[in-house]
């Protein structure tokens, strides 16, 4: 009955009778489905029967693209069972304002209605379109002076090329003769609960024309950043055996897919010939990237190691997603996949968003914050998107649609921070592999290069022709080092042991290398012109040793060492070994000399007996301890 009062309210305004001529048939069956209102008061009231009926449309004034709230009626049909004419005798119509925007999750059919006045001089036409691209029903019904209505039902699975209008989303024209008016009806649903708003948008053609382009370009532009990186991933994970740069490619080309296909370009633009693919949609690629986001999270925030609960957690949502994959894949029944999506996508951004929190402030893992940052912005977009519907607050002017377009938006900013954080975690392996790399070729004690990292860096002078050249190698072990650590304690040794890799290192030049070879064993391989250059360098090691005693725990420690000094080139048919024992030999009769000097080791030396080598013997692994 407030219909009606509101009804009369609006033809008791001036002007109101001579805009409303026309659909006369559907007044008649709204005036006898009501039974209060006369047949000749019906005349002037257009088809509306709502109780705020709409101030008609001036397309002379319209400015490219505008929403219709404020200018239109609506009216939900919950079962969506109602015709044009049932919908108009209905008695529950009201306003399309900014607070009835949102509908919230409703498979409900829509009903909007609004008038059209054309001021201009010439025929004029109007593009009106819905922003949810998969609509299963997007009816327009054009009321003209002649009676009605012209019907045009959009259908979203014609290609691009066979629409009257080439656009994603739901477009019908509608055009309208100078000086006349329209009154139209369209009828919206989808036939499983989505987030549904009322935003009906009217277009000038030129304002139509250029949504039409941006449209495209928009999300095939997001579409592509996202399969870029995805397929940057993709090469490096694969070539490097890394899954957790598969499991995020995955995401990343899911999301793409998600993307281009919710607004209706992909299949339509892009693979128009592809049947299967046209009907698998958009819900397996839902699945996927659930599956494929939460399998990236389990690896790249390790919680395998650190927080298995949480590991087996994601793994089941993984294999629940994996699972409802092949189900989509193979039973194609969206309608029941729907709530299980919503769900899955409301969750599962949160919970990723928390143990991504977890993992940077508690678990201390520096790359998990970027990770936490792409999944805040989506996790926020994507919940006000799915449940927005309660924001139906005056000063936030967004339909859900607005928040999910913002997703998609937040998507590409989210796959270059889940980059960034891919690329801060490689820089982490770098400088783990780097420090096993140092591990593996220096001596912990003395920071000098181990047994390995001189045989390394001996093999890189050969290389580069360095070898044998100006080199000198010199033997050197400490005299009666064993007494040393008797006297003053094993880390008194330490300290001397350090003090002579200290004393070595200080005579070698830039190119030299020193390495300490066994327990108290060194070598120092350097270049030098001349056999008095070459004693001079390491006489100056020897005689600062013999003369500055190292100081531990207030013990002054005296100590020597003995060397044995050979010239590479000397030595013209010998291998390393070979070398190595020549340069032992010398140190051999050094010590033999009486200690605490240097023997220099020549071609024509005869091999010394004795029961043990000193330099080619395995060290034990310790050094001899
Ligand atoms: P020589 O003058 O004949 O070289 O006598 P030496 O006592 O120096 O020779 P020997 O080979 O008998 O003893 C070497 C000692 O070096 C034995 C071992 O305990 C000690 N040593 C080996 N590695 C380390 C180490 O890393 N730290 C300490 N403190 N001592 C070590
Ligand atoms: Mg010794
Ligand atoms: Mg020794």
């Amino acid at each position: 009955m407030g219909g009606m009062v509101g009804a009369l309210r609006w033809l008791v305004r001036p002007g109101a009778a001579v805009r409303a001529l026309a659909g006369a048939a559907m007044l008649a069956f709204a005036t006898a489905a009501s039974g209060a209102v006369g047949a000749a008061d019906a005349a002037d009231r257009g088809v509306f029967a709502g109780p705020e009926a709409p101030a008609p449309i001036a397309i002379g004034s319209l400015v490219d693209g505008e929403q219709i709230l404020g200018h239109a009626l609506y009216l939900r049909d919950p079962d969506g069972r109602l015709t044009a004419a049932e919908a108009l005798a209905a008695g529950d119509w009201s306003a399309a304002n900014r607070a009835s925007r949102n509908q919230g999750i409703t498979g409900a059919a829509i009903w909007m209605a609004f008038r059209l006045a054309n001021d201009t001089d010439a025929t004029r036409s109007v593009v009106v379109t819905h922003d949810i691209a998969f609509l299963s029903a997007f009816d327009v019904m054009v009321y003209g002076r002649a009676g009605g209505p012209v019907v045009t039902r959009f259908d979203g699975a014609v290609p691009f090329a066979e629409r009257p209008l080439a656009y994603a989303a739901p477009a019908v024209e509608i055009s309208v003769p100078p000086g006349e008016t329209r009154d139209v009806l369209v009828r919206f649903r989808n036939a499983f609960p989505i987030p549904m708003h009322v935003g009906l948008k009217l277009w000038t053609m030129p304002g139509f024309e250029h949504q039409r382009v941006a449209y495209v370009a928009l999300f095939t532009f997001l579409a592509a950043c996202l399969l870029m990186t995805a397929l940057f991933w993709l090469l490096y994970g694969v070539i490097m055996r890394q899954g957790r740069m598969i499991a995020y490619a995955v995401y990343m080309v899911g999301l793409a897919y998600l993307c281009a296909n919710f607004f209706g370009i992909a299949y339509q633009l892009l693979y128009p010939g592809v049947p299967w693919l046209q009907v698998l949609g958009f819900h397996w690629a839902m699945f996927l990237l659930i599956g494929a986001a939460a399998e990236f999270a389990r690896r790249h925030l390790q919680l395998v190691d650190r927080h298995s609960v949480d590991g087996t957690i994601l793994r089941v949502i993984s294999g629940v997603s994996a699972a409802w994959l092949a189900f989509a894949v193979f039973v194609r029944m969206p309608a029941i996949e729907a709530p299980a999506t919503f769900v899955l996508l409301c969750a599962v951004p949160v919970y990723i968003c928390w143990l991504s929190w977890r993992a940077w402030r508690r678990d201390g893992i520096g790359y998990a914050m970027w990770m936490f940052l792409g999944w805040l912005s989506i996790s926020a977009s994507t919940v006000l998107g799915i449940l927005g519907s309660g924001l139906n607050e005056p000063q936030i002017s967004w339909t859900q649609m607005d928040f999910i377009r913002l997703t998609f938006v937040m998507t590409v900013a989210e796959s270059l921070l889940l980059s960034l954080s891919l690329a801060q975690w490689l820089r982490g392996q770098e400088a783990l592999r780097e420090e096993a790399e140092r591990d593996a070729t220096r001596d912990a004690l003395t920071g000098l290069l181990n047994r390995r990292g001189f045989g390394r860096r001996v093999d890189e002078l050969k290389e580069s022709g360095g070898w044998p050249g100006r080199l000198w190698l010199a033997a050197v072990d400490i005299d009666s080092f064993k007494a040393v650590n008797d006297t003053y304690t094993h880390a008194a040794g330490d300290a001397v042991l350090v003090r002579l890799s200290e004393e070595l290192d200080r005579v070698c030049g830039p190119n030299d290398l020193a390495a300490r070879f066994g327990g108290e064993e060194f070598l120092v391989l350097f270049s030098a012109d001349t056999r008095p250059a070459a004693h001079t360098t390491i006489e100056a090691a020897r005689q600062r040793f013999a003369d500055v005693p190292t100081v531990f725990r207030e013990a002054f420690i005296a100590h020597t060492f003995s060397a044995g000094l050979i010239r590479l080139s000397d030595h013209p048919g010998l291998d390393d070994v070979g070398l190595l024992s020549r340069a032992d030999e010398a140190l051999y009769a050094a010590k033999r000399g009486g200690r605490n000097r240097i023997h220099h080791g020549t071609a024509g030396d005869p091999a010394v007996p004795r029961d043990r080598t000193i330099l080619t013997a395995d060290p034990a692994p310790d050094g001899g301890r």
